[in-house]
C-alpha cells in the first residue's frame, strides 16, 4: 500500500435539532488516525460560506481535511457512512459529502470555492465542476450539501485565517447547562489579546464562547494561531464537567472573506455579499425598532437603498451621515419583494470621506440685524420688526461641524457573524 493524498470535505449536517458539522469532523478524525493510521497534512479546515444564503444551517459551515491515508476507498466508505449516520437527515439537513485524490486542487474547484464565499451557486454547477475536476461525491436529503461541500474543498486559504479550537461534550452532558466562569474568561480574554477575539462583549456582559443549544459544542475559542486557542484549554476547562476531546480548526472565520468582491449595485444579485464604494445620497432616517436607512449612489449614478439594523450597534453612527458622504460599506443584497426594493443590508462602515454640512440660515437685517423672514422664493426677505424689505438678500450657509469622524466602523461583538473581522484584526491579517 502507498501513501496517498485524499482530500475531503461535507456540510450541511447539521440542522436546528442541534447535531453540528464540526463535531462529526471531531469524531471522524478520532476514528481515522487510531483505525486507519491517517495523518493530517493540514488542520482540518471550518470554512464558512455565504452567510447571506437563506436556506443555509445556523453557520454555513462546512469542514474539509485534507489527508494522508493508506487505504483511500476504505477510508472513503467510512466517511460517506458516518456523514449519512451523523447527519440530521429528515429533520432539516441535507448533507453533501466530496472527496478527491490528487496532490494539487484543480483550479476550477478553487474558482467554484471563491463564488460560494459570496454568491449564490445552484447544486447544477456544482455537480458540473465536481465532474470536471474529479471529485466523487455522494448527496442525501436534498443535497444542496453539495455546494458547500465543495467550497470547503477548493479553499486552500492560502490568505488570511484563523484558528477555532472547539472543545466537546461527552454525550451525557449534552443538554445541561454549560457551567463557564465569566470571570476566567474575561482574564483570558485579556491576557492573549489581541490574539484570540470574540470570547466577550464587554458592551453587553455576555460571555461568546459557549453556544446554548443542546449541540455537542461545550466552548469555541477563536484566534490568530494553534498555540494561543490551545492556551483557552487549560485557561478554561470547565470544573463541572469532563470533555470528550477538542480539534483545533484553521478557518475563514473572523476574516471577511464574503466581502472582497466589489458590489456593482446596478444589477446586484439578491443574497449576494460584497462591498460598495458609494456616496449617501439621501439623508439617514431611523425606522421603527431604531433601524436606519439610507440611499447610496454608486459612481456610475445607480441608487439603492441601505439599511443598518439596530442590533449591530451601527445605527448611531449612520443616522449622522449627509448626503455627499464618500463611504464603504460591507453588505449583503436583501431580495426584493413586492412591497419592498432589494436593499443593501450593511455589514460594516467605512466613513472614508465627509461632505461639508452646513445650517442653513435667513439673512440679517441691514437696518436693526434681527434675522428677516423670507417673502417666498425669489421674492426677496423682510425685517419683522423694522419692515426693511431686500431683494437681494440671500440665505446664510454657516460651516457646521459634523458629529462622526471618517473611519472605520463595525458591528458590536455580540452582533458579529462567523466572517465579521473583528476590529483588533484589522492590521494583523496573514497573507500566506
Ligand atoms: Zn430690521
Amino acid at each position: 500500500m502507498h501513501v496517498q493524498t485524499l482530500h475531503v470535505a461535507f456540510d450541511d449536517t447539521d440542522s436546528r435539532t442541534g447535531r453540528c458539522t464540526t463535531h462529526l469532523a471531531f469524531k471522524v478524525v478520532e476514528h481515522l488516525k487510531k483505525e486507519e493510521g491517517a495523518k493530517l497534512v493540514d488542520y482540518p479546515l471550518l470554512i464558512r460560506l455565504n452567510p447571506n444564503i437563506p436556506w443555509k444551517t445556523r453557520g454555513n459551515g462546512a469542514v474539509c481535511l485534507r489527508l494522508q491515508v493508506q487505504d483511500a476507498g476504505r477510508v472513503i466508505d467510512h466517511i460517506r457512512q458516518a456523514v449519512e449516520e451523523g447527519s440530521a437527515i429528515g429533520s432539516g439537513a441535507n448533507p453533501g459529502v466530496a472527496f478527491l485524490q490528487s496532490d494539487s486542487v484543480p483550479a476550477e474547484l478553487q474558482k467554484f470555492s471563491a463564488l460560494a464565499m459570496c454568491d449564490v451557486l445552484s447544486r447544477q454547477m456544482a455537480e458540473k465542476v465536481a465532474k470536471a475536476a474529479g471529485v466523487q461525491y455522494s448527496t442525501f436529503g436534498n443535497g444542496q450539501g453539495l455546494v458547500g461541500s465543495l467550497g470547503a474543498l477548493g479553499c486552500l486559504l492560502d490568505g488570511d485565517h484563523t484558528y477555532e479550537l472547539i472543545a466537546y461534550r461527552k454525550p451525557e452532558n449534552c443538554g445541561l447547562p454549560r457551567v463557564v466562569d465569566k470571570e476566567r474568561v474575561i482574564k483570558f480574554s485579556a491576557d492573549t489579546y489581541p490574539n484570540t477575539f470574540n470570547n466577550y462583549d464587554r458592551n453587553h456582559g455576555r460571555v461568546l464562547i459557549t453556544p446554548h443549544g443542546a449541540d455537542p459544542v461545550f466552548f469555541g475559542v477563536r484566534g490568530e494561531s494553534p498555540e494561543v486557542v490551545a492556551s483557552a484549554l487549560p485557561a478554561l476547562q470547565p470544573l463541572e464537567e469532563e470533555l470528550d476531546g477538542w480539534t483545533i480548526f484553521r478557518s475563514n472565520q473572523g476574516t471577511n472573506m464574503h466581502l472582497q468582491n466589489e458590489i456593482r449595485v446596478a444589477g446586484a444579485k439578491a443574497y449576494t455579499a460584497g462591498h460598495v464604494k458609494c456616496r449617501v445620497s439621501g439623508k439617514p432616517y431611523a425606522i421603527e425598532g431604531g433601524h436606519v436607512i439610507f440611499t447610496v449612489e454608486q459612481d456610475d449614478g445607480a441608487e439603492m437603498p441601505a439599511a443598518v439594523y439596530e442590533p449591530t450597534g451601527l445605527a448611531k453612527v449612520a443616522i449622522k451621515l449627509e448626503a455627499g458622504d464618500l463611504i464603504e460599506i460591507g453588505v449583503g443584497v436583501r431580495k426584493g419583494t413586492t412591497k419592498h426594493p432589494k436593499i443593501l443590508n450593511v455589514e460594516y462602515l467605512s466613513v472614508l470621506e465627509l461632505a461639508p454640512a452646513f445650517d442653513v440660515l435667513n439673512p440679517v437685517c441691514k437696518m436693526c440685524g434681527k434675522r428677516m423672514k423670507s417673502e417666498g422664493r425669489n421674492k426677496g426677505y423682510q425685517c419683522d420688526r423694522c419692515k426693511h424689505r431686500d431683494v437681494n438678500a440671500k440665505k446664510i450657509f454657516v460651516p457646521r461641524e459634523r458629529e462622526i469622524k471618517t473611519g472605520l466602523y463595525i458591528p458590536t461583538p455580540k452582533a458579529h457573524r462567523h466572517l465579521t473581522k473583528p476590529l483588533q484584526r484589522y492590521g494583523i491579517e496573514k497573507s500566506s
